[in-house]
């Protein structure tokens, strides 16, 4: 309502940081670095930035106003909504980049972008000239590289003079920031906040997804206006969810209609931008934990938590990444049930009862650079030339062990030397913003002559998957889809399904006839055509095998050595390093075309009730071999370098 019916400005003079707009201008002026903090929709992200530009910080060539955010879905929406509030079209004044999408212009001032792309144009602008200001947008969520830019940044104000350095976060942790960068000022945001009363169950709930849709129901049929908030943990069961809510409404005729709106990082951006939009009816918005504090809807009054979250956790048992539902913290169920409080006094049904809360849960996140892989993080930092990782100003250190589990698997991959240099193999490894298995893929295809192949193979790895199964028409895709497998590998049928939408002259008509998403393999060949100009930047000879996909598969091996497994039994295989049994995922062509090679390599586990391996080629164990030292076991690595070090 307030809206559609007052005019930007009044809405931008509405928001609780426009109260405090001089004062906040003032500490900036008189500090270096500041610390901000105030409750979610006070203002930060969207106003900070266009009071500094008001301010002439960044004009006359004094640099951009850059501001970071920990997610892809939260640069590009509040980019759009500046862009609007100024009044200039996207990419122009107003601009947002994130990996593989740069939508600025010479013009732009205001640059709103993931941790990740500001820490990647510190390789080559260490001193983040560009920048007059560097705002850190939603500090509080300590994202692996929000956490390595605080070390980063904290030198660069130390270099240079003319920075302002900003941190924002939601009310938590700001003293610990402003005791990071040596006692920073904290300024703090006014809150205008609602009560919100917290109805806890009696115990956690079986099936999430299934008493979440319960409780919505009730709450549409029960409640007074007003919008539904569900904190769900990711994509598959967001789908579900409002499936199952939407079967629910129709089949009982005398409900009121409901909007259900899912919302989720892979989500198109047309289809995020619609939780904005108001709508007469009641909205039932079901989100991942994005909604906790980087996306601010109004409207909400109810809130459903689940009390889960999906994040990535390094699992040493399997030497990777995996994502892994967990229950959320104390600090993000706090944060999830203010969300109904934004606009007026509202409800937070927590799925889970207060023992739950009080026992079960942390009282904060364990922050993202201790629990995860830091093979990317590492490479980046030794090609800044900071060598010794363990003195690295990090401000909650990760565990040596894992500093040292990827300095392994880096050193596997030859970016490093033994004594833990970086190579000079590292080094051009470094400017591709990939996982480094996959840039290393990339750089063996040039010795091979298979660079425009292996270029398809991992632009398509970058995307979500292009494949869909349309409800209803199950067979009918599985059976279109089955024509474009390769039997022995995964990577091969990504090339293939690529290549035919070529021929067919990248056709949308191809598209929908195959079960095939036309939006991501038009990412797709975006993304490609970026990662050819750094091939071509990093002097990669742009070359095809004519169908030789010996060498494909031989360049895939080298990057996934390390992932690789030996037949057992029917269906069954044996990691080759870890000695667990693992299977072929039903997804595989090598599993629906029933071929089993006696030795694949694969992209990922997935694990579930078994560990399954998703994306899988044959290879010849030869090339194995050949890899190198991959029964050299990470206690052994270690052994080494102490003894090189004596
Ligand atoms: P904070 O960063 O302090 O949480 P924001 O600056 O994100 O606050 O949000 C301030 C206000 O801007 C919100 O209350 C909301 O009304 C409005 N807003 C933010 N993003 C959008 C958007 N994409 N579309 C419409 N309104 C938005
Ligand atoms: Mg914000």
């Amino acid at each position: 309502e307030f809206t559609r019916t007052k005019t930007i400005k009044q809405q931008r003079e509405y928001l609780p940081i426009y109260s405090v707009r001089e004062e906040l201008l003032k500490a900036v002026g008189e500090s270096k670095v500041l610390i901000i903090s105030g409750e979610t929709g006070s203002g930060k992200t969207t106003q900070l930035t266009q009071y500094l530009y008001e301010s002439d910080y960044a004009s006359h060539g004094n640099g951009m106003i850059g501001c970071t955010q920990p997610r892809r879905v939260a640069a590009v929406s509040v980019a759009k909504r500046v862009a609007e509030e100024i009044g200039c079209e996207l990419g122009q004044e107003v601009g947002y980049s994130i990996r593989f999408e740069d939508c600025t212009t010479k013009n732009t001032r205001i640059k709103y972008m993931t941790d990740g792309v500001l820490l990647r144009e510190s390789l080559n602008d260490p001193d983040l000239e560009q920048y007059s200001c560097i705002i850190m947008d939603e500090a509080h969520e300590r994202s692996l590289n929000t956490d390595v830019l605080f070390g980063i940044l904290k030198k660069v104000a130390q270099r240079r003079r003319d920075i302002k350095i900003i941190i924002t976060s939601a009310t938590m942790n700001s003293r610990k920031f402003s005791d990071f960068f040596d006692g920073a000022s904290i300024f703090e945001i006014p809150g205008r906040t609602f009560p919100v009363g917290i109805r806890f169950d009696k115990a956690a709930a079986e099936d999430y997804v299934d008493a979440a849709v319960k409780k919505a129901l009730q709450v549409h049929i029960q409640e007074p206006p007003g919008d539904i908030l569900i904190f769900m943990t990711g994509q598959e069961d967001i789908e579900v969810t409002c499936l199952l809510l939407a079967e629910k409404i129709a089949s009982q005729e005398t409900i009121p209609p409901i909007t259900i709106l899912p919302i989720y990082s892979q989500l198109r951006s047309d289809d995020q931008a619609k939780i904005f939009e108001s709508s007469k009816q009641r909205k039932c918005i079901v989100a991942t934990n994005i909604a906790e504090t980087s996306l601010t809807l109004d409207g909400v009054r109810y809130v459903i938590d689940t009390g889960y979250c999906k994040i990535k956790v390094y699992n040493p048992k399997i030497g990777m990444d995996a994502l892994q539902i967990t229950p959320i913290s104390q600090a993000n169920a706090n944060q999830r049930s203010g969300r109904a409080g934004r606009t007026g006094p509202g409800i937070c049904y927590r799925l889970y009862s207060d023992t739950n809360f009080r026992s079960d849960m942390l009282e904060n996140n364990i922050p993202e650079i201790q629990r995860t892989n830091l093979a990317n993080v590492v490479l980046l930092l030794k090609s800044l030339n900071i060598d010794d990782l363990l003195q690295f100003d990090f401000m909650d250190p990760p565990p040596q062990e894992t500093i040292l589990n990827s300095m392994y698997q880096l050193w596997l991959l030859g970016c490093l030397d033994e004594a833990g240099s970086i190579t000079d193999l590292g080094r051009k490894m470094a400017q591709f913003p990939l996982d480094p298995p996959l840039t290393k893929m990339l750089i063996t295809a040039d010795e091979l002559g298979c660079t425009e192949e292996i270029l398809t193979i991992v632009s398509m790895l970058s995307v979500p998957s292009v494949f869909y199964r349309p409800k209803g028409r199950e067979e009918e895709s599985d059976a279109v889809r089955e024509k474009l497998l390769i039997s022995e590998s995964d990577h091969l049928t990504l090339l293939n399904v690529y290549e035919q939408w070529k021929k067919n002259d990248y056709s949308g008509q191809w598209c929908s006839d195959h079960f095939i998403q036309v939006k991501t393999l038009r990412k797709v060949r975006e993304v490609r055509s970026q990662l050819k100009d750094i091939a071509k930047q990093q002097n990669l000879k742009l070359t095809s095998c004519n169908y030789d996909y010996d060498l494909v598969r031989k360049a895939i091996c080298s990057a996934y050595f390390t992932h690789a497994a030996k037949i057992k039994s029917i269906g069954e295989y044996t990691n080759l390093r870890t000695a667990m049994p693992c299977r072929v995922h039903p997804s595989s062509a090598l599993f629906t075309l029933g071929h089993a090679p006696d030795y694949v390599v694969y992209h990922e586990l997935i694990m579930t009730t078994k560990e399954y391996m998703s994306c899988v080629t044959s290879v010849d164990p030869k090339w194995l071999e050949e890899m190198g030292p991959m029964f050299f076991s990470v206690k052994e690595y270690y052994g080494h370098r102490r003894d090189r070090s004596q």
